[in-house]
């Protein structure tokens, strides 16, 4: 069991964060909310790369700081931020974040074919990372982050450039790997997660604004589906996002609204 207890965090004067206290038990979980809402805020503090200003994460009920490498072993990240290394290969890559995961020499070249397949790549493991297309290196950090089998699977917004088949085979993936485990899919995208997720839990400006099953939500907000109730939330932001095609709204997001997000198709990475 995953628990986040009371987090808060700012940059600076910019409040990031207020008072975030959520429970994760076995299942996929879909963290949603606008750009700039808060969401790879939350996946940094709960994977420990990044330190709440206030308030805890707990695993089992131990505090992930004290658990160290115990939570590292047990955890798998895909970040946001494609920072990938462009002349490794991919075999290579897997290679580097295996040994960092604490996967033993022997089992190595086993696991790097399993998660290469998983996510259909195996015919690129041998090129360089630099000759991979963004949906190829999307993948790959998808498959980086199931590497050991982990409990835990953290994947900041996995579909951002993607085509609309590779969307739905990593959707349907997160589906297959969610038994036994707690997966936490932040993403601005209502497809990705509206058909895979037990919970959704929305993010306001830094907030949790609401947390329920798609069912309930849509019962409580009148919507006939989870976009129904995204717009209704953020009708402002959703009227802000159509004022991006020729204002930045975040101050970083002007390309990636250029199509009319949110629940852009082809969103690219923000
Ligand atoms: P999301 O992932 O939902 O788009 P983020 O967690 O990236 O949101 O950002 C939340 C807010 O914090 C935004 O206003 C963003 O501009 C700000 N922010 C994020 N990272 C930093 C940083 N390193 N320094 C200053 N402000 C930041
Ligand atoms: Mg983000």
């Amino acid at each position: 069991m995953l628990e986040i207890k009371n987090v808060s965090k700012t940059y600076g004067k910019k409040q990031a964060l207020t008072d975030i206290s959520l429970t994760f038990t076995e299942g996929v979980y879909g963290l949603l909310g606008p750009n700039g809402a808060g969401k790879s805020t939350l996946m940094n503090i709960i994977t420990d790369n990044l330190s709440a200003d206030t308030g805890q994460v707990c695993w089992n009920g131990e505090e992930i700081k004290a658990l160290k490498a115990d939570y590292r072993k047990l955890l798998g990240y895909a970040p946001q931020q494609q920072g990938l290394y462009e002349t490794f290969t991919g075999r290579h890559f897997l290679s580097y974040m295996g040994t960092l995961k604490g996967i033993a020499t022997k089992d190595m070249a086993a696991e790097i074919d399993r998660v290469a397949d998983y996510v259909n790549l195996t015919y690129k493991l041998e090129c360089a990372i630099g000759a991979y297309s963004g949906g190829m290196k999307q993948r790959l950090l998808i498959a980086q982050a199931m590497m050991g089998d982990p409990r835990l699977i953290i994947l900041d917004e996995p579909t951002a450039g993607l085509d609309p088949k590779e969307r739905v085979r990593i959707r349907e993936k997160i589906r297959e790997l969610s038994e036994g485990r707690i997966i936490i899919v932040a993403t601005h995208v209502v497809s990705d997660i509206q058909s895979i997720a037990r919970e959704i839990i929305i993010l306001k400006a830094g907030q949790v604004t609401a947390r329920d099953t798609v069912a309930a939500l849509c019962e409580q907000y009148g919507g006939e589906d989870l976009e129904a109730v995204y717009m209704h939330l953020f009708s402002q932001a959703a009227s802000q996002s159509e004022a991006c095609l020729t204002t930045d709204v975040e101050g970083k997001d002007t390309a990636a609204c250029g199509g009319g997000c949110p629940g852009d198709e082809e969103a690219k990475d923000d």
